[in-house]
């Protein structure tokens, strides 16, 4: 009999290892994979963002925002950064975000497992939960036992790590709600000249829903030949998904001007020597400028004075509100996390089932998601510690 078996190797598993460990607990990791942390090496493009100095509650989604306020605390947040630092991770910080100082992710890929391995954890590779079966204690695939247990299987996006969805079949075996899992932070498909495909700008996007103000984020917009994509487009994309699967309306609306401290139309007005096509290019790309003229249908060698005030209208709509109805998400595949999932409300402030005595579920299983900027690492370290330091082992029991 082990005394905590904890499915998957990934962020919020391989820290749970760890706390229970140091609690005087026999742990063992199932892993999947042939090796842990698969997905832990792409994030952040190969660098692990893995933190954030806002770890304020607004970034995260979840059907549990109170629980979530006794998760995500100051407290909790210096815990989980002094053990990082204590696996002699040197970080550093870029706008906000947290990296490991070497740029790599296997540095905390590797930090973990040696400490898990340090402590005696066993890992078993290649091994798939297929189901699980609740007597006094746990039975795993019909042959190992566990007193108690952890669901750190992950949610369902990049499912070639490993993640394809598991830990929802497993949960929802032991009897809890899933609520549905969506893509999140993903690109979103649209209608959208196909020309514009290649362009960067930095712009704000608002979000509306059946016409309704969502939301509004800043920063570096790509524009493709299917859509929109971007941390800017991520971090609106949990709204988009959840809206689409309840068949509303999403609308994005792109401000290709925010540097301005005037309207647009003062800005045009005052250039009184360049054509209408000059002063745009002083600031977009040539291709979003034949685009929005041809849009408008003014002629590029237009002066703005010349221009009736539709047209002047219609310019000043597409330059600061340019219109792109949203027809659907990219695919699990190439999402970065999964929104939905283990319903929050049925798991307490260890971490713990409300439902199961000693299961623990955990990192994106679990009804909550972040904004990109390493909130979704963030609270698979810190459920994964909060869950490990609440089993007690014999020595500590
Ligand atoms: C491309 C990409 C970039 C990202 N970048 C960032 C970033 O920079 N910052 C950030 O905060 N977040 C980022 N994320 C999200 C982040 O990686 C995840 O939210 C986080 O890894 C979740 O941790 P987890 O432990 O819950 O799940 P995972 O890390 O997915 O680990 C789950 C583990 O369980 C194993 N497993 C699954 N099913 C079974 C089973 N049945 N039996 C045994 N083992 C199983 C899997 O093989 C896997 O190893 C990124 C995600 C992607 C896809």
């Amino acid at each position: 009999m082990k005394d905590v078996v904890i499915i998957g190797g990934g962020a919020s598993g391989l820290v749970a290892s760890i706390f229970a460990a140091m609690n005087g607990n026999k742990v063992t990791i199932l892993e999947k994979n042939n090796k842990c942390g698969k997905k832990l090496l792409i994030t952040g493009n190969g660098r692990c963002n893995y933190f954030n100095n806002d770890m304020d509650i607004n970034h995260y989604h979840t059907d549990n925002t109170e629980q979530l306020k006794k998760i995500i605390t100051e407290e909790n947040n210096k815990k989980i950064l002094n053990f990082i630092d204590s696996l002699g991770i040197v970080h550093k910080i870029k706008n906000g975000y947290y990296y490991p100082y070497s740029n790599q992710a296997t540095s905390v890929l590797n930090a973990l497992v040696n400490k898990a391995k340090s402590l005696g954890v066993e890992i078993i590779n290649d091994y798939n939960v297929l189901h699980i079966k609740k007597e006094n204690h746990f039975i795993i695939n019909d042959n190992i036992k566990a007193k108690n247990l952890i669901i750190a299987a992950g949610g369902k996006a990049y499912a070639k790590t490993g993640s394809d969805g598991s830990s929802y079949i497993l949960a929802s075996s032991l009897g809890h709600k899933i609520n549905k899992p969506l893509p999140s932070l993903v690109k979103l498909t649209g209608n959208v000249p196909k020309k514009w495909a290649g362009i960067r700008s930095d712009v704000i996007v608002s979000l509306y829903e059946n016409d309704k103000f969502i939301k509004s984020e800043a920063g570096e917009i790509q524009l493709t030949d299917y859509g929109i994509s971007g941390i800017c487009v991520f971090n609106i994309s949990h709204f988009v998904s959840k809206g689409l699967s309840e068949n509303k309306k999403e609308e994005v609306f792109i401000n290709f001007a925010p540097f301005l401290k005037t309207d647009l139309i003062t800005y045009l007005s005052a250039k009184k020597d360049l054509t209408i096509s000059q002063i745009l290019e002083g600031f977009l790309n040539y291709k979003l400028v034949n685009i929005i003229l041809e849009k408008s249908h003014i002629s590029k060698d237009s002066y703005f004075i010349n221009l009736n005030n539709e047209e002047k209208n219609k310019l000043n709509n597409l330059v600061t509100s340019f219109p792109v109805l949203i027809t659907g998400t990219k695919s699990f595949d190439e999402a970065q996390v999964t929104t939905g999932g283990v319903s929050f409300k049925e798991i307490d402030e260890n971490m713990q089932s409300k439902i199961i005595p000693n299961l623990y579920i955990i990192g994106e299983a679990v009804d909550v998601d972040g904004d990109c900027g390493g909130y979704n690492i963030g609270f698979a370290f810190i459920s994964g510690m909060i869950a490990g330091k609440s089993i007690k082992g014999d020595k500590n029991a």
